[in-house]
């Protein structure tokens, strides 16, 4: 499945855990060049993530930087092409609530509107808006040489949210809105940059079992999984093939502009 993925130098940001890195294995799996991308400087772990992901079959290297300032964005990209020699299919996948916010500064992923002020705002949004954006602008002249090598379609595929629809639970309403910033703002760039053959797409998860809920009681997970209709939360392995249909030519080449909903029926859209 998937043939057309061998070969093609994909760029996933936010992919030392969770959905990143699993769709980091998929990608591996159907023979891509995958840059790996966190925080962190590289570890031990990462080193046995990237023989992880040659012995599945792929090319795989690390690339530090931290997203939410502009100037790694920059450098992510450049760091990437300089070692792939170029880019067929960015996938951003940066961003997060509790663990991220917490990790990166201690401030927390929730606040209620009465208690946001700027430090707060600026996070969220550098975490899930900010970066995405500067990604992409930085990746669109490499996406428009791959299409025109190619002759076939480069594409942008960023990791949206259940809360873009819903409008997310009490605290994470800032979230939720920089998600649905993200679904909005692809559509804009269908509208500047099909001519150059570059599609854009989302994945948009609803509740999968990752870091993402470490700060949750059992209980309250308990509670969200009852109102799923499939009962559960969703497993990592469950939302990766979704970014590899959508960045096969073959399969999605006349897709452009869409949200596909990985959530085990928990909104309909
Ligand atoms: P995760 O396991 O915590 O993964 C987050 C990834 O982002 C990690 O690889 C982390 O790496 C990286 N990251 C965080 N801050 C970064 C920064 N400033 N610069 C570069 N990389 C950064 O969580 P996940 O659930 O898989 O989340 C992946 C995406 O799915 C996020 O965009 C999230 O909003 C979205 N999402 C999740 C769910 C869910 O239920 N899990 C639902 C809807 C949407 P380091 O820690 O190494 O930096």
């Amino acid at each position: 499945m998937f043939d057309d993925l061998k070969g093609k130098r994909v760029l996933i940001t936010g992919s030392t855990s969770g959905m990143g890195l699993a769709t980091a294995k998929y990608f591996a799996q159907c023979g891509a060049s995958v840059g790996l991308n966190g925080r962190s400087s590289r570890t031990p772990e990462i080193e046995a993530i990237l023989n992880e992901l040659k012995a599945l079959g792929g090319e795989a290297e690390f690339f530090q930087a931290d997203l939410m300032q502009s100037s790694g964005c920059e450098n992510l990209v450049a760091d990437f092409t300089d070692h792939f020699g170029g880019l067929d299919v960015l996938i951003n996948n940066a961003g997060g609530l509790d663990v991220l916010i917490n990790n990166a500064g201690g401030l927390g992923g929730r606040e209620n509107l009465e208690d946001i002020d700027d430090a707060f705002f600026d996070r969220v949004i550098d975490l899930n808006a900010r970066s995405a954006l500067m990604v992409t602008k930085f990746a669109i002249p490499h996406l428009r040489a791959s299409a025109l090598e190619s002759g076939e379609t480069s594409c942008v595929i960023s990791t949206g949210s259940i809360a873009a629809r819903e409008g997310g639970g009490v605290g994470a309403g800032l979230y939720a809105a920089s998600k649905a910033w993200l679904h909005d703002i692809h559509r804009n760039w269908v509208k500047e940059f099909t001519k150059d053959r570059i599609r854009f797409n989302i994945v948009s998860p609803g509740t999968i079992d990752t870091a993402f809920h470490d700060a949750k009681s059992d209980e309250v997970k308990s509670n969200i999984a009852s109102s799923i209709p499939m009962g559960r939360f969703g497993r990592v392995k469950e939302v990766a093939p979704s970014f590899a249909f959508f960045s096969s030519h073959a399969c999605a080449g006349y897709i452009t502009g869409q949200i596909l909903d990985v959530n085990g029926g928990q909104i309909a859209p």
